[in-house]
């Protein structure tokens, strides 16, 4: 592993204790109060990461950048499980879904960019997610969207995403490639088992005559069901 500048090797080891504590919290029958501050803690961190990521005149080889980047994002994975053990036991069902997919996406997009490993040492706790997946929350049911994309962008080099080079989920220097789309022509709204994003999903079904919640089954009077 080739890393230069000290204050890189620094944080990687600042990373390494946060997050053996980090872990040793996020289990669920830790105590509240200390979960939150281990978010608190984990915040600070990610800060400290991305001023150094964005800082001028340091000039960080890009894979040192990409690093830093990993440092963040994974980071951001465990203050997304935290969050989540928070919200379910504050009964935020819904809350705490939405943290456990950010959480697996999180830790997907260091395991496919690290740039001094080939993200194999993340498969255990990727099998944690899942697991927590299965066990926790209901089998869910999720909406995609199809369509004609009519307009693209890529978040690297601000052009036409179909044009250039760069590819989504990868990093760069330090920065992440999404494709935002811009415009697309709606065709269709399929419900599916294996969605492109599981934030997408099926809120609220039918039950003895009365529609509920797909996560509590209590009953909701408002809002649409997907
Ligand atoms: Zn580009």
């Amino acid at each position: 592993m080739i890393i230069e500048h000290v204050e890189v090797k620094n944080l990687l080891d600042e990373f390494n204790d946060l997050i053996s504590n980090s872990q040793n919290i996020a289990i669920f029958t830790r105590d509240i109060e200390l979960q939150k501050e281990e978010k608190n803690t984990l915040h600070s961190f990610i800060e400290k990461a991305e001023s150094l990521r964005k800082a001028e005149n340091r000039n960080y080889s890009e894979p040192e950048l990409n690093l830093i980047l990993c440092l963040e994002i994974s980071a951001e994975a465990i203050q997304s499980e935290v969050s989540m053990l928070i919200n379910l036991k504050e009964g935020n069902m819904d809350a705490a879904w939405g943290n456990l997919v950010c959480a697996q996406n999180q830790t997907s997009i260091v395991a496919s960019n690290h740039p001094f490993s080939n993200g194999d040492y993340l498969n255990g706790y990727l099998a944690r997610l899942d697991a927590y997946e299965k066990l926790i929350f209901p089998k869910m049911m999720f909406a995609s969207a199809g369509g004609i994309i009519r307009e693209t962008k890529c978040s690297i080099c601000k052009g036409d995403y179909e044009e250039c080079d760069h590819m989504k989920g990868k990093m760069y220097n330090g920065q992440l490639c999404v494709r935002e789309i811009h415009k697309i022509d709606l065709e269709e709204v399929s419900i599916v088992e294996n969605p492109a994003n599981k934030l997408c999903r099926v809120l609220t079904i039918e039950r003895n005559g009365k529609m509920v919640d797909t996560l509590t089954l209590k009953g909701k009077t408002t809002g649409n069901n997907v």
